[in-house]
Order: structure tokens, then sequence, then C-alpha cells
């Protein structure tokens, strides 16, 4: 069977994890800085604080852009469920924006007309999260003129974007955003076997996810309120967690990120791949903006009768095919519907999930596999 997605392993990750492992500290120590180090140089970004997932760093962002009960969060309803659950996590509001039936991301245009509405009834929200699908960035110049104009903050959810671009540079690098979010889950890019990394510009945003991550507590003496209380001493000064990565997640992080780069051509060569090979069945292929370099965490494509979209994934996964489907617009899950939200809300994400399947892609995927699939696939068509 292959997965959709699954992380490459080799001996460069091995033998940097079992050093990490043979360490004095194997958690807390010199590896996890390291690793922000080198992403934040990497993307371009000022500060950027590791944490235990992705969904970890959501959390904390939302905290750090002060959202709190009676606010609200609006983000896309095609994604994975913990981009919306943050907003809970601070008791506040979640809503959704349609998406753009092209791209599969936030559509800035319906963004813009919600806000409008919503500027009428006087409930702007505090937070856009957009969330850049398959890792193909959304529209940040459209989206950051919104919030210029409305006055929200932005969270990019860029769990599948680490080394997309968008205009020329890294996605991650704060120019359209307060607070970028990259997941190290084992499927995305690159893998910390399960680890985050939240990215910002801004150096108040970063002291208060550095002291959420870790318990509310600080030890540096600039931070501290009450000076000259000996080495021992730290505050708490909040309400805190422990999201904190360990240096053995922190050491394969590093080993993978010098990888990035081959990861992403690799998928970039077999997206290529099956955008000829497929261009003649009856299915809509991904679309690529020239403008915009995609990380290409996901392919996915979109049968153009839906109704047979059961039949072809049940075909595929018997042959030993790891398709899935991402995602299941989150307004329409049980514990979403039970919040108020239903079937019928958001058109273009409902009618994108009916008809959507994830084919595999992966570094380690061979020709031979990928050929494997596509064969099946126009068997499942035919
Ligand atoms: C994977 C993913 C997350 C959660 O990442 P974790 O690191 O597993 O917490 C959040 N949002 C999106 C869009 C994702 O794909």
């Amino acid at each position: 069977m292959t997965a959709y997605s699954k992380q490459s392993i080799n001996q460069q990750d091995i033998d940097a994890v079992i050093k990490a492992l043979q360490s004095d500290l194997i958690t807390q120590g010199p590896r996890v800085a390291e690793f922000e180090r080198s992403v934040a140089d990497k993307v371009a970004a000022r500060h950027a604080i590791a944490t235990n997932s992705a969904t970890s760093c959501l959390h904390l962002a939302c905290l750090a852009l002060g959202l709190k009960k009676g606010q609200t969060v609006w983000t896309s309803p095609i994604t994975f469920v913990a981009t919306a659950n943050c907003a809970l996590f601070c008791q506040a509001t979640i809503d959704f924006v349609d998406i753009d039936p092209k791209t599969y991301n936030l559509c800035p245009q319906k963004l813009a007309e919600k806000l409008s509405i919503a500027k009428m009834n006087n409930c702007l929200p505090h937070i856009v999260i957009a969330v850049h699908m398959c890792g193909q960035s959304c529209d940040m110049q459209a989206i950051y003129a919104l919030s210029k104009q409305y006055g929200f903050h932005i969270i990019e959810d860029a769990s599948h974007a680490i080394g997309a671009r968008y205009q020329d540079k890294y996605i991650g690098n704060g120019q359209f955003s307060d607070i970028c979010v990259f997941s190290f889950h084992p499927v995305k890019i690159i893998t910390s076997a399960e680890g985050g990394m939240a990215l910002t510009n801004n150096d108040e945003l970063a002291s208060r996810m550095s002291k959420l991550r870790s318990h509310g507590i600080t030890r540096s003496d600039d931070e501290l309120f009450e000076k000259d209380r000996g080495p021992w001493y730290y505050e708490q000064q909040t309400l805190g967690f422990n999201y904190r990565m360990t240096e053995l997640q922190a050491a394969l992080g590093i080993s993978q990120l010098t990888r990035l780069d081959e990861f992403i051509s690799k998928r970039r060569y077999l997206a290529h791949r099956y955008n000829e090979k497929l261009a003649h069945l009856a299915l809509d292929l991904p679309f690529m903006d020239a403008h915009y370099q995609s990380a290409w965490h996901l392919y996915i494509v979109q049968l153009h009768l839906p109704n047979k979209r059961r039949a072809v994934f049940e075909y595929l996964k018997e042959k030993g095919i790891g398709v899935q489907v991402h995602y299941i617009p989150v307004h329409t899950q049980p514990f979403y519907r039970a919040q108020g939200f239903d079937w019928g809300q958001f058109h273009h994400a409902e009618k994108y999930y009916h008809a959507a399947i994830t084919l595999p892609l992966f570094f380690d995927m061979t020709e031979q596999q990928q050929d494997y699939v596509i064969t099946r696939l126009q068997d499942a068509l035919a």
C-alpha cells in the first residue's frame, strides 16, 4: 500500500537523532534554538518559536494576538479541523469564508463581501487564518489589503507550505501576516515526528508565544517584573502550557531542513509528471499559478463526475493505493454542526469536497509507483 504521503528518513536524520539522544539535554537544550534559527533564516523571519505541534502554534498565535471570548476568527472550511479549533480553545467564535473553486484557498472576494456585511453589523473578525492549501499560497496581498481596511490580524496556517514561495519570497517571511505556522507532522514536507513552528517579525508576539509555550514562565532578565532575586529565580507571569519541542525532535527537524529543497523539487517533478499523464482524463488537475511556487504537500484532482468519486476511491484503495480526501469541510463536522453550522452554507467548499481525491505524492515515491497510480486511475475512470 502506498500512503498518500509519508516521511523520508535517511542515515543523516538517524545519526542526528542518535546524537541528540546521547547528549546531556534531551529536552530544553541547544538544538531547539538551532532549529528555530535555521528555519527563521531560511524563510527570512525575525523570530521562530518551536512547539510540539502546529496545533499548539495556532493556539499560541491566537493567544498572543489577544483573542478572547466575544471575538471571532474566520478561516476556510477546506482545512484540517485544528485551524478552526484554535479559536474555540480561546473561547472565541469561529466562522468560515468560502473557497475560490480554482485554488481551493480562501476567496479574497468572498472575504471582502463578508467583511463589508460584518462591518455594518459591527461583528468584524479579530483574526483571519489563511490556509495555504496543498502548499500553494493564498492571495496574501489581497487579504493583507483587507486587513488594513477592516483592522483584523492575519495568521497564516502554512502547515502545507514550508519551502513554498509567494511573489518570489519564502512563505513565513511575515510580509503579509502577523504570525505564520508550519507543521512537522510526518505527512508534511519536513518532519520532526510531531512538531510545529510559529514565525513572526514582531518582538512582542514572539515573547508572548515563547512564554505561553512553557507554563507562562520567563527567566530572561529584561522580562522579569522583579530584578536581582537570585540566579535560581524565574517568574510565572501568565497562564501557559507545556507545548515544548524535545531535542530529539529538533535534531530530526534540523537534519530534515537541510533536505527541504531536494524534497520540494522532487515533489514538483512528480506533480508535473501527474499533470502531463492525467491531462486527458475526466478530471480537474490542480491549478498552478506561475507566481506562486507551491510546496506540493498534496496533489488533489477533482472528478468531472462526482457521483463516481466513492467507487473510484474504493477501487484505488483495493489496488493498494493510499488515496485520501482533503478535507471534509470543517463546518459539516458533527461538532461544528452542533455549534449551528450546516451543509449548504459554503457552496464552493462543499462542491469541491464531493469531487476531490488526493493522489499519493511523497519524496521517496518512484516513477514506477506513480505510473501504477496513473494506470489504476485510468482503469477506474474507464
Ligand atoms: C497538519 C495540519 C495542522 C495540524 O498540524 P499538527 O502539527 O499535526 O498539529 C493544522 N492545519 C493544517 C492545514 C494541517 O494540514
